[in-house]
């Protein structure tokens, strides 16, 4: 007899984006001409400079264990550059480096989240903050948003979700995935709430470089003192330089929790690749040949962003909400009477073409689309959407 699996595992929800991108993938493999809108990931390839940098430092034998929480260089780096914009005081006793961004929400929250302990997720919401927090022991508690607010929670939303055993709330903006940017004036007001409470904020600014439409980005950290204590800052080098496959993730916080963080770490996974944290080093090192890779890729995501936004708000039944940040839209389907999951599963049957349903992100009656893809398969996607939509409306 095999003996059962655990509570952890027996509780989790695989994540359905990947699961989503895998199944494009396989159809791609079987030779279908399949046009992938799931995968969460720029479709560019990391800079040169970036990949010279770690190839140089595999080639000097930087192969073996580093300290826990990064080479500090990469570390002294990433607190200059906080420092500059505003993160007052920060150190590389504030800044750990993970294996992914992804690693570092989970630790942020494994540091701070005790069982019975809740944490106030916006939805739509990124898939893995729910899952992450059950791993803790702790409750999420999520609050809804819809296109009508442009896929932002109010405050009084999150007044009315803060409880005594409220332990955090998770902020994302540039959000996944709605491609929603909150303003300063909005984050503000949430983060005030959140210090009259004295409740951790975890803000994920993974997606902080990808705006547009002139919109810009802020951190709840630099917003007052109180703030900064309470606020844990995830970014990292994955989405900015398409570095997805690097697995570097970026943590600062206060002293005492960053040296938590590392304790867990030291635990977990021990350092972050060695080598890839130099060429994570170059990106800092390099700040000219940063910002020429990163505008590249802002043009051609802006010009993808408005051609996916206006083909789909040109199909009758179909509407979508001008996002101003990330690499999604996140199209209301409520017109067409089916479940996300349902439409998400037959446009692939029978249009091959992939989105992930909104259900996966807490937020039914819509689908996300990722514009990191190429021009000629948002057109091609876009006829095939229309002719899917056509279908059910006749
Ligand atoms: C992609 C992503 C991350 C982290 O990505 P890594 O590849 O683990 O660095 C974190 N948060 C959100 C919302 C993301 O979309």
């Amino acid at each position: 007899m095999t003996p059962a699996l655990s509570t952890w595992s027996r509780n989790i929800a695989p994540s359905p984006t990947l699961a989503v991108d895998a199944k494009a993938k396989a159809l791609k493999a079987a030779g279908k001409d399949v046009c992938g809108f799931g995968a969460g990931e720029p479709d560019f390839d990391t800079p040169q400079f970036v990949k010279d940098a770690c190839a140089k430092a595999l080639a000097e034998g930087q192969t073996k264990y580093a300290p826990t929480p990064g080479i500090p260089a990469l570390r002294k780096a990433i607190a200059e550059s906080y420092a500059a914009r505003g993160f007052a005081g920060v150190t590389e006793a504030n800044v750990v480096v993970s294996p992914g961004g992804k690693m570092s929400c989970y630790l942020a929250i494994l540091a701070t989240v005790s069982p019975g302990d809740e944490v106030v997720i916006p939805a739509p919401f990124w898939v893995s903050y729910p899952e992450m927090v059950k791993l803790a022991g702790g409750t999420p508690r999520v609050i809804a948003a819809e296109d009508t607010t442009g896929f932002k929670v109010t405050p009084d939303q999150l007044r009315a979700a803060l409880t005594p055993r409220t332990r955090m709330v998770v902020l994302n903006s540039p959000s996944n995935p709605t491609g929603a940017v909150y303003t300063r004036a909005e984050l503000e007001a949430l983060v005030r709430l959140c210090v009259e409470a004295g409740v951790w904020i975890l803000s994920d600014e993974i997606y902080e470089h990808l705006v547009y439409d002139g919109q810009t980005t802020c951190s709840p950290a630099t917003f007052s003192p109180e703030a900064a204590r309470l606020t844990i800052t995830v970014s990292g080098y994955a989405k900015t330089y398409s570095m997805t496959g690097w697995r570097l993730g970026t943590l600062v916080a206060e002293k005492s929790l960053a040296a938590a963080v590392g304790d867990l770490q030291s635990q977990i996974s021990s350092n972050a690749t060695t080598f890839a944290q130099f060429g994570a080093l170059a990106v800092h090192q390099h700040p000219d040949k940063a910002k020429a890779a990163l505008a590249e890729m802002q043009v051609a995501f802006d010009r993808r962003r408005l051609m996916l936004w206006e083909g789909l708000n040109a199909i009758p039944g179909l509407s979508c909400y001008r996002s101003q940040g990330a690499f999604y839209l996140f199209p209301n389907i409520r017109a067409f009477g089916l479940s996300s999951a349902d439409f998400a599963a037959r446009l692939l049957e029978e249009e091959l073409v992939a989105v992930v349903p909104g259900s996966a992100f807490g937020s039914e009656g819509y689908i996300r689309l990722s514009y990191a893809t190429s021009d000629e398969v948002i057109r091609k996607g876009l006829e095939r959407l229309a002719r899917f939509c056509g279908k059910l409306s006749a």
